[in-house]
């Protein structure tokens, strides 16, 4: 039984009510973990806020050496990690491997940007005095991550939140917690309060962070619907908030591409983590001269990819989170061939498989653009193909969706490659190289798809909050300012 961590100590919850998490390949219970109250979320809140007062001064140089041994911990406890991820999320055991690694190395680059400027000297009104730009630190930052990357999206909101001198309190999704509580071993140098991790139900522990009096900001990766109530409670006191949300990112193939790199791509970007990504291709619009040939080739890639178990080095495709969001799946499958579509690869539940919540890789094809599977985010393994008459009809659908999370391209077209990432309106862009990651390139939703942007100097920027300082030394009186003014 895991415990939480809150001021550098495990404690159970307040009324030791506990929830089990499941293994999504083999449907068995991995892990128990404290269902926390209100009560426990004020105990967290507090140790982080009585925490900043001193955290906040740290030197930004101590800091970050605290910030790289963070990361130096983690790399020493990888395979634990990789192993209680997979266990979790179901996701591949070498992809959980490099993710840990690559949460360690977000620590890395944010302990160095952390060193850099806090602002910066303007003009003074006057020669007697100082004016100053301050970028000062929120206070206590709320970080509610959701159960498909819950090590990464959980470091692109810590590393940065923590180097800016701010103190956090996690929140984990309910269906992923465990190895969350197990990453508090890479915090335990940190002083008391920095780092505090909570698990419970978004309904009680969820709602009890983002509705505290002591949260400065949320930093919120979930589904829009969630996010669009956090905005709400937000509000209500002013909270910073940041929010990264779905997505339905559209994939343009254009006539000049190469169609077995455009296929393989699509493949990657609409089937990696069993599509469980928020940045998944979930449209693809194909220039209609290669639009035979890419369908057969995605469809045949498709049919030869391997379903099975996270722990098979062979596997290419895992399981989803769990039987709801699979059946889920299958259902937006059913409606876009009754509306339409045809399925030529996938479709269904694997039949070798009993246990695990697995589901083919299905591409589906001649989708009409009204299709719900069209419009509505699918957190799944499913390619939904449709063909266009030419670029501008593709861009002109692309751009047609509430969502503006990420788009990509294949061409070797300058000109199209440049009127596509002047046109789209998606906060990432990719050209021939779909669903790649980069520390400092900043990642976020224009649209319905969030507010602000982690990774890069934006995802530090998003924890400083702006002060201007006027600082006269003369403390001249000012003839018009009564009663200071020559009497
Ligand atoms: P979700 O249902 O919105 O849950 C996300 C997190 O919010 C979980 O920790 C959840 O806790 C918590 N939560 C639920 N209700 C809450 C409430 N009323 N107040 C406060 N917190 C609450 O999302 P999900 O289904 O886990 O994840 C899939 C969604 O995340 C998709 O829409 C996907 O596109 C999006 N996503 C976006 C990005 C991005 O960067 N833009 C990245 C990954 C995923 P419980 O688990 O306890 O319910
Ligand atoms: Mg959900």
């Amino acid at each position: 039984m895991r415990q939480l961590w809150i001021n550098n100590h495990w404690s159970a919850a307040i009324d030791d009510a506990t929830f089990g998490v499941i293994d999504p390949a083999t449907e068995e219970e991995v892990g128990r973990v404290p269902a926390a109250t209100r009560a426990d979320v004020d105990r967290a809140m507090q140790a982080a806020q009585t925490a900043f007062r001193d955290w906040r001064r740290v030197p930004a140089a101590e800091r970050a050496e605290l910030l790289h041994e963070i990361a130096r911990r983690m790399r020493e406890h990888v395979e634990n990690l990789a192993v209680t991820l997979t266990l979790e999320t179901g996701r591949h055991i070498d992809r959980n491997r490099r993710y840990v690694l690559w949460s360690a190395d977000v620590f890395d680059y944010y302990a160095e940007l952390g060193r850099n400027d806090r602002g910066r000297v303007i003009p003074s009104v006057e020669a007697s005095q100082l004016a100053l730009v301050l970028k000062e630190p929120y206070g206590v930052v709320v970080c509610i991550v959701p159960w498909n990357y819950p090590m990464l999206l959980l470091a692109w909101k810590i590393a940065p939140a923590l180097a800016a001198g701010n103190t956090v309190v996690i929140k984990p999704a309910s269906q992923t917690p465990l190895a969350t509580l197990d990453l508090a071993h890479c915090f335990e140098h940190l002083p008391p309060g920095v780092v505090n991790i909570i698990t419970g139900s978004g309904g009680t522990v969820g709602d009890a962070l983002v509705t505290h009096p002591a949260t400065s900001v949320i930093a919120f990766t979930g589904s829009t619907e969630v996010g669009q109530r956090i905005a709400g409670l937000a509000a209500e006191r002013m909270t910073k908030v940041h929010l990264e949300l779905g997505g339905k990112d559209p994939c343009i193939i254009a006539a000049d591409a190469d169609i077995r790199t455009a296929a393989l791509g699509v493949a990657w970007g609409a089937f990696v983590n069993a599509g469980q990504v928020c940045t998944s291709i979930e449209r693809i619009y194909v220039e209609r001269p290669v639009y035979r040939d890419f369908c057969d080739c995605l469809a045949e890639l498709t049919a030869g990819l391997r379903v099975g178990s996270p722990f098979d080095p062979a596997t290419q495709i895992t399981p989803l989170i769990g039987s709801r969001e699979r059946d889920a799946v299958l259902a937006q499958i059913e409606q876009a061939q009754a509306q339409g579509a045809r399925v030529v690869a996938g479709g269904r539940r694997p039949p070798q498989l009993d246990l695990g919540f697995f589901l083919e890789p299905t591409v589906l094809v001649d989708v009409p653009y009204t299709a719900t599977i069209m419009r509505e985010e699918t957190f799944g393994p499913v390619a939904p193909v449709a063909p266009v008459e030419d670029f501008e009809q593709a861009l002109a659908l692309a751009n047609d969706s509430r969502y503006g999370l990420g788009a990509s391209l294949f061409t070797h077209d300058p000109r199209k490659a440049k009127r596509f990432y002047e046109e789209i309106k998606a906060g990432t862009v990719w050209i021939n190289d779909p669903l790649t990651d980069n520390l400092a390139g900043p990642f976020g939703g224009m649209k319905q798809s969030g507010i602000g942007r982690e990774l890069g100097e934006e995802g530090l920027a998003e924890f400083l909050e702006t002060k201007h300082v006027h600082w006269d030394f003369e403390m001249q009186p000012k003839p018009w300012w009564y009663p200071y003014g020559d009497k």
